[in-house]
This record gives structure tokens, sequence and C-alpha cells, in this order.
């Protein structure tokens, strides 16, 4: 069979599975309104959760960088892609995560795979919360280490894995906010784990970093976990900080590390140092967020309290991730078609990215919607669900 023949019959499969994606198209800028497909809506899938993706002032920064020192960073960190505007974000990173050091990644998937199959190998262990990120599963398939899966969310089982690894260093990974779910981990209870079994927790706080704990350094810091508790902390800086880009923090030996052995850091360009100087305006506003904060979260309560009344099965969230359980594939699609035609992008997210049976609308809510908007969404899922008859409330 040819190449372009397997190809054919490769995609005619997943469309045969209903579960062929198509991209849209997005013209102009990112934010709680947007032109898809050239049809204006209001954007309930972004990750922007304060609102910063299209803020002016991350924008002149970056070309106030761009104009200084270009646009590419022209080799790897290692080699001569590390600019003062790349040193001086992770400073700021660091310090705003109450760790001694950060490194930065190009994305989060990098920075999860590399230190990930950085600090672990063939004769370790990965103990993994089952809904952990892709990028943190890839990395550990990449490790080579021994995987041992407890159920989502369920320190009790983390700890029966931890107590059956034999021999070798043990990582215990997790999401802090997952990033389907929008639930948090037992972040107190896995550290507690970690230092009775003698094992290094990692935890990525994508979704976590700048919308939770002081000055919105994420989930671990307001558990109040320090790196003695959470030695390895992943996070990402194209969601709340509205750039691009990852970084890891934590003890300076621990950083040097993963900086001299992390494939995916040394073997890649590093990011556009302009993209950088757009983080660190990201950084300073999302500290500074309070307010943005404020807002994002009586959205979220104003969310939760409409599909409550309407008798929506919203997933146990606190978080700006609001999962619509609706089960079915195709329903969950419906669904999101038929949010899209009264004006409403929210995305159904199926199987693989989720286990079959449970396909949802993954409604996200950003500081920058408006109460009416929250309200009309609240409004459309209600036609939308009286029409397809399709959640199990
Ligand atoms: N970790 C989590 C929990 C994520 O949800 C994502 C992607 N949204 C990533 C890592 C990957 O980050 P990036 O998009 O920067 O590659």
């Amino acid at each position: 069979m040819s190449l372009v023949e397997h190809c054919r019959a490769r995609v005619a499969d997943i469309r045969a599975a209903e579960r062929f994606r198509r991209r849209r198209v997005i013209g102009g800028a990112h934010g709680p309104e947007v032109v898809a497909d050239d049809q204006r809506c209001i954007n309930f899938c972004s990750n922007d959760y304060l609102g910063l993706a299209a803020h002016p002032a991350l924008a002149e920064r970056m070309a106030r960088a761009a104009a200084r020192v270009g646009t590419g960073s022209a080799a790897s960190q290692l080699v001569t892609g590390h600019n003062a505007e790349h040193a001086a974000l992770e400073a700021e990173l660091a310090d705003w995560v109450g760790r001694e050091r950060a490194l930065l990644f190009a994305t989060g998937y990098a920075a999860n795979v590399g230190v990930v199959s950085a600090l672990t190998g063939k004769d370790d262990h990965i103990v993994a919360d089952a809904l952990n990120h892709a990028s943190l599963i890839d990395g550990a398939r990449l490790s080579g280490a021994a995987k041992h899966v407890y159920a989502h969310g369920d320190a009790t089982a983390a700890g029966q894995r931890l107590a059956d690894c034999a021999g070798g260093h043990r990582l215990l990974l997790t999401d802090s906010v997952f990033s389907m779910d929008g639930d948090t981990a037992p972040l107190a209870a896995l550290a507690d784990l970690a230092a009775h079994h003698d094992a290094w927790l990692a935890v990525d706080d994508a979704h976590g970093l700048g919308v939770f704990g002081p000055e919105g350094a994420g989930r671990v810091a307001e558990a109040g976990l320090d790196s003695a508790r959470v030695p390895i902390l992943l996070a990402t800086l194209g969601k709340s900080v509205g750039a691009a880009g990852a970084f890891v923090a934590g003890d300076h030996d621990v950083i040097e590390a993963i900086l001299q052995t992390a494939r995916s850091l040394i073997f890649s360009t590093a990011p556009p140092p302009a993209v950088a100087a757009a983080a660190r305006e990201g950084v300073a506003m999302a500290r500074a967020g309070d307010d943005r904060r404020v807002r994002l979260m009586a959205l979220i309560a104003r969310f939760r309290a409409g599909a409550a009344q309407l008798g929506l099965p919203l997933g146990d969230s606190d978080s700006p991730i609001q999962p619509l359980i609706v089960g079915d594939e195709a329903r969950a699609l419906a669904l999101s078609d038929a949010l899209l035609e009264r004006g409403y992008l929210v995305g159904a997210i199926r199987p693989p990215t989720v286990a079959p049976g449970t396909s949802r609308l993954r409604v996200t809510l950003t500081a920058g919607h408006s109460r009416d908007q929250v309200d009309g969404l609240l409004d459309a899922l209600a036609r939308a669900v009286d029409d397809i008859r399709c959640v199990s409330a």
C-alpha cells in the first residue's frame, strides 16, 4: 500500500468512527468574542483565563522586544538561544512561584516530556493519575520507567502503587487542575505520600497558575506546598499568562540537571525572546490581577448556579474549566453544533481525549467574559439541550 493510500484509509477510519476533527480559522484577536470561520461568536473554549492573550500591554511589550532583538532566537538555549529576556523571565517566574530557579521551555508539551524523561529512566517507577495530561503520559513513556497508574484523584490508590514499587527512584506525577474535568488533585495528601514513600512529587499546575493562590501563584502555592513538598513544579505560559511557553521550577540543582539533560530543550530552538517579553508582561499582570481573579470566580459561581437551576450535570469543578458531561459522542457534537448555531463556541471533547462514554462539552470561563455572556450561554444551553434532549440530568 502506498503512503497516500495508507493515510487516506486512516483518515477514512477516523471519519467512520465519527472522530474526525476540523480546525477552525480564527480571524482577528483572541478574546471572549472571536470570528471563527467567518462567524462571529462568543468564545467559551479558550484557556485565556485572565483575558490577557490579546491585551495591548502584552502586544506592545512583544513588539518593542521584537524591534530590539529580532524575531528568532536562532539556536537552542545551550548554544546562543538564551536571551536576556528569557533570563529575566525565568527569574521572575521563580520569584512568583517561590522556587530557587525556573527553566523555560518552548511549550508545556516539551516541558513535560523533557522533564519527566530527564529525571527518570528504565530502572525507575512513575506513579501517575489516570487523567494526567497527554504530555506527562508521553514523558513517562519516553523515560522507559515502569508506569503505575492510579484511579483519578485517589490518594489511597496512589499510596498503594507507591508501596508496590521496588528499587529505583519513584516519581509521583499529577496535574493540579485536570484539563478536561477541571477538578483538582489531592495535592497535600499526595505530598504526604511522596514524603512517606521517599518519592519525588511533580505537579503540572498549567491550569492553576494565575487562577488560584496568592498573587495567582497557582494551586500548589494555594495549598502551601513548598519545594521540599513539591520539588518539581511545572506550568505553562499560554493559558492565564496570555503568551506561550512553559517552565519547570525547583531547587537550583534540580533545575541544573534538567537543563543539562532534557532533550526537548537541548535539541530545540529556544522560543523567540519577544514571546518571553510578552510573558514577562503577562506574569506581572497576572500577579497584580486580583481583580481579574475576583471577576473570574464570580463568573464561575454564576455559571454553576445557573446550570444547577437548569438541572445540567456539571463535573465537580471550582476552576474555570466546567465540563458538562453528555456521555455519547454524537450527542456531545450535536450539542456543540446547536450552540454554535446560537453564536456560542464551546468545544465537544470526545475519545480519545476522554474515556468512551464520557464525552462532554468543555466550557471554559475567563475574566474577560461579561455576566450577560454567561447568562446568554446558559440560555442557549437550555434551548439546545431541550432541542436535542441529550443530557441525562
Ligand atoms: N499540561 C496541561 C495540563 C495542559 O492542559 C496542556 C495543554 N493545554 C499542556 C500541559 C501543554 O501545554 P502547551 O499547550 O504549552 O504545550
